[in-house]
């Protein structure tokens, strides 16, 4: 009997991870470096609820950091708060660095991959144009704040926090054959200097992860020429706080090296002049 009353209150219990904890974290993080971190919104979700970010610094180039497009992946929210704290405390020079611990609010507090709209769920890295999506885009309001904030801040700088498969990876990562970009010797360079800590495995996108259509990492390259890359982090989806700790301190150095070695100015030749290619093959697991 006992046995199936605590069965049933762990069946109802909350989500561990709840997005009011996450905000409060932001909060206690600007409280305790009032000088140089603040709290604010990048935009409301479809449900109405504020997408907060901690603003850090103020120096002319302006670099992003956003966790959770999946709401599983709770571990990616988890780096994004160290990070945040870390380096709250400890600036980058001449840049202004916002963290987004948590895009997808509602996928996020269920432990789901997909957020809500007001009608049906969708995977918010699918949700952006891109030169192979042929599906609409923005049918959330999370993803349409994001792309609006980047573009209000000039952001020239962005890592996007996934989990999970050790690896840290540069564009393109669409459905093509037509892979390379003209900045490969650069992205290689940034890539490496950002897994000196992870020893994670890095490479292209497509080649190491697998294509997928719609993504934020492609769309902050392909519409502006913003330095990206994606970090997918960890081993697992469901990391215990072991793991948790390794991940954030295996990768905070390593986030910050990554904004401040990238070039502080936007690329030129950022067009996607390839082929699509719909039967690039498709890995089974999504990260
Ligand atoms: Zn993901």
């Amino acid at each position: 009997m006992l046995e199936s009353i605590l069965a049933l209150f762990l069946m109802q219990a909350p989500a561990a991870n709840n997005y009011d904890n996450a905000v409060n974290k932001l909060n206690e993080i600007a409280a305790s470096n009032p000088a140089q971190a603040q709290v604010i919104t990048i935009g409301t979700n479809d449900q109405g609820t504020p997408i907060k970010a901690l603003k850090v610094g103020n120096g002319e180039t302006a670099s992003l950091v956003v966790a959770t497009h999946h709401g599983n992946e709770y571990g990616s929210t988890a780096v994004a708060l160290g990070f945040a704290a870390s380096i709250a405390a400890n600036p980058i020079q001449g840049q202004t660095v916002y963290i987004v611990p948590v895009l997808n609010v509602t996928g996020y507090n269920r432990n789901s991959r997909y957020e809500n709209n007001l009608e049906t769920s969708i995977d918010a890295n699918r949700d952006y144009p891109s030169p192979c999506k042929t599906d609409k885009a923005y049918r959330l309001k999370s993803t349409n704040a994001l792309a609006t904030f980047i573009d209000e801040k000039n952001i020239q700088i962005s890592a996007t926090l996934h989990t999970y498969w050790p690896a840290v990876v540069y564009p393109w990562g669409i459905s093509t054959t037509d892979l390379t970009t003209p900045y490969e010797d650069t992205y290689k360079k940034l890539v490496a200097d950002a897994t000196k800590e992870s020893n994670y495995q890095t490479g292209n996108n497509t080649q190491v992860l697998y294509p997928a259509d719609g993504t934020f990492e492609d769309y902050t390259y392909w519409k502006h020429g913003i330095w990206s890359l994606l970090f997918e982090l960890g081993f697992s989806h469901s990391p215990d706080n072991t793991a948790i700790k390794n991940m954030v301190d295996v990768n905070t150095p390593g986030l910050r090296r990554f904004l401040e070695n990238a070039p502080k100015k936007r690329v030129a030749l950022h067009d996607f002049s390839g082929r699509c290619d719909s039967r690039a093959p498709k890995r089974v697991f999504l990260e």
